[in-house]
């Protein structure tokens, strides 16, 4: 084509009719086109926007929590506490950009619990309550750029993968950085040599956990010269940290004592539970436990998950929306078998949970250990119907069996 004859490739104006013609590969665009293309795209990111403002803005922080209580059983203090703080969490995130002069800072959480409590079942509720990706770390594996082991902004890749490498959803989901206690700084180690997997790694996490740009290699592995990066914002990113902090209750109760000793206890007058000190948990007990001050300060909302109790294990079985009965029921259901539990079935898998001490994972591997022949025997017999009894879980759950598994547990 003669280049006076150049036209816009959308709406056939000539050249010489244009401000601006832009070429592409082979076609054109006008500066009109190009202002409305741009006032399309504009509208509909809008429009996203509202969408996903209206979504968030529904939940209150009461129906956050009644939305947790259906999967997760207990643990009622931390369920309002996170309910506060996703609240505020996506509340900055709507906050208007002009809005400059308040800047509210962001809600990131800390989760102290010992393993099996449901710190992670948490974290997995609040994503899927909120329609948001979630990327589900370890914080042993992390280690400081440079050394062998993951950098710490493979985080950033594993949300992008749970985004489907959409950067904008990404940007707006949630990290679960799971045994974060694990990078304590060990005060009984003085190394002159660096701490690879300790305090460095805190340092590393730092920027991400306030707020900063990062290039993330989208198909993980190291960084590398060759790799395209995609920019993560890691400001709105919610992170949840989690950890059981084995020990802690050593630095609790010497400063519970301490205050105790100055005449002023938890709070005058009240009884110390002993039983369950984490409780009690406060910042400096975590500074004291060796994390340091500037990673304590990017993660202010700080709670704790009791132990479970019988009586807690045992409603962990039946209650949750997706409750391990109801699930075993449903699988016999698919092959037309009714399976039904007697309550006095239930009550003996609780107590050799809490005997063998398994916890909450436990009873899903007790479970399958008395199901297991069914499962195998029944698909395709004649059989339309399967209740457990006290007699039948007790015939399938042999004592050495019992011990293997508290042995992997
Ligand atoms: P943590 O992250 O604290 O180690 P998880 O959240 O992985 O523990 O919990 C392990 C399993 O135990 C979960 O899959 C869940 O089924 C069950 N569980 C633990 N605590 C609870 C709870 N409070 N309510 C319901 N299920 C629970």
């Amino acid at each position: 084509m003669a280049k006076e004859e150049l036209e816009c490739s959308f709406c056939g104006k000539q050249k010489a009719d244009t401000n601006l013609l832009i070429a592409g590969l082979d076609a054109h665009i006008c500066d009109r086109c190009i202002e409305q293309a741009h006032g399309i795209v504009a509208e509909e990111s809008k429009h996203q926007d509202k969408e996903l403002s209206s979504e968030l803005m529904l939940k209150k922080p009461k129906e956050i929590k009644a939305f947790l209580d259906a999967y997760v059983i207990g643990q009622d203090q931390t369920k309002k506490v996170m309910a506060v703080a996703v609240y505020n969490h996506y509340k900055r995130l709507l906050q208007t950009t002009t809005d400059e002069d308040i800047e509210i800072q962001k809600s990131n959480i800390v989760m102290v619990g010992q393993t099996g409590t449901g710190k992670t079942l948490m974290a997995k509720t609040i994503a899927k309550m909120l329609n948001v990706p979630l990327a589900i770390v370890d914080a042993t594996v992390m280690t400081e750029a440079g050394y062998v082991g993951e950098d710490v902004e493979s985080m950033l890749t594993r949300l992008l993968q749970a985004a489907d490498y959409d950067q904008e959803k990404a940007e707006r989901g949630i990290v679960f950085i799971d045994e974060i206690d694990k990078i304590a700084r060990k005060s009984d180690n003085p190394s002159i040599t660096r701490d690879v997997s300790g305090e460095g790694v805190q340092q590393a996490l730092l920027k991400l956990l306030e707020g900063t740009v990062v290039n993330v290699p989208p198909k993980g592995g190291r960084k590398h010269p060759d790799q395209k990066f995609v920019e993560v914002n890691t400001e709105n990113i919610l992170f949840i940290a989690g950890g059981a902090f084995d020990g802690i209750e050593r630095h609790i109760s010497k400063r519970l004592n301490m205050a105790a000793i100055g005449y002023k206890s938890v709070q005058e007058g009240e009884q110390i539970d002993t039983q369950n000190l984490l409780q009690y948990i406060t910042p400096k007990d975590l500074k004291d436990f060796g994390l340091i001050p500037e990673i304590i300060g990017r993660l202010p909302v700080l709670t704790h998950m009791n132990p479970l109790d019988e009586a807690t294990l045992r409603a962990i079985l039946t209650e949750p929306k997706n409750a391990l009965t109801k699930q075993y029921i449903k699988l016999f259901e698919m092959d037309n078998i009714k399976l039904s539990f007697k309550d006095e079935a239930l009550d003996f898998i609780v107590q050799k949970a809490v005997e063998y001490k398994l916890g909450a994972r436990g009873l899903r591997s007790l479970c399958e250990e008395v199901l297991t022949d069914a499962m195998f025997s029944l698909p395709g017999s004649e059989e339309t119907s399967l209740v457990v009894d006290k007699a039948y879980v007790k015939k399938h759950l042999s004592r050495t069996r019992l011990n293997q598994l508290k042995a992997v547990s």
